[in-house]
């Protein structure tokens, strides 16, 4: 499912054009910002604008690493599965 453009431009000036993982700004980026789920969909997100997130192209393709949790004692990464 695709997000609203409407939600997404909402997102992008919530977040002042700036990626909000990495708060690098969208006017210096090679590639376009991309809005993200901070919950995967595939996890159950959703597409309300409270689960999404503008991530630089550089962000969004680690968006597994936000996601999942690195577990000290085990010395893994664990997941909200
Ligand atoms: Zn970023």
């Amino acid at each position: 499912m695709t997000i609203d453009d409407t939600i997404r431009q909402m997102v992008r000036q919530r977040a002042n054009f700036l990626c909000e993982y990495c708060h690098s700004p969208e006017r210096i980026a090679t590639n376009r910002f991309t809005v993200d789920h901070i919950i995967p969909k595939s996890l159950g997100g959703s597409n309300d604008s409270d689960n999404l997130a503008k991530a630089s192209r550089r962000c969004n393709e680690r968006r597994y690493n936000f996601v999942a949790g690195f577990d000290r004692e085990t010395q893994t990464v664990v997941t909200p599965d």
